[in-house]
């Protein structure tokens, strides 16, 4: 199998290709692309989001690894580093609450 063929299970005569590539999606202008839009390690979207820097530090900085990264990623490179918590937590962080960002509305 060659060493870049997308990883896949044979079942009967049919290959059944499982992909982790991204789906093919439109090429938004370069100036509008956020430099965090996409992870530097798996090149899927990514989000807005931290960690505490204890555990940024441990899992990233002491390897030395691509600092922009998804949230899956930097699991990925944390329980790599030993960090195994019985789950991981996603929490919104919100500065300001206007009433429909949690889903609630006023209703008078
Ligand atoms: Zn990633």
């Amino acid at each position: 199998m060659p060493s870049n063929s997308a990883p896949g299970r044979e079942s009967g005569d049919v290959a059944v290709v499982e992909s982790a590539h991204p789906v093919a999606r439109p090429a938004p202008a370069a100036d509008l692309i956020h430099p965090e839009a996409f992870c530097n390690r798996c090149q899927r979207p990514n989000v807005t989001w931290f960690a505490p820097s204890e555990l940024w530090n441990k899992a990233v900085r002491a390897i030395g690894a691509e600092e922009i990264l998804c949230p899956v990623c930097f699991i990925q490179l944390a329980e790599a580093a030993g960090i195994r918590p019985t789950a991981w937590e996603v929490t919104p962080e919100i500065h300001e609450q206007p009433a429909d960002l949690m889903g609630e509305r006023d209703e008078s």
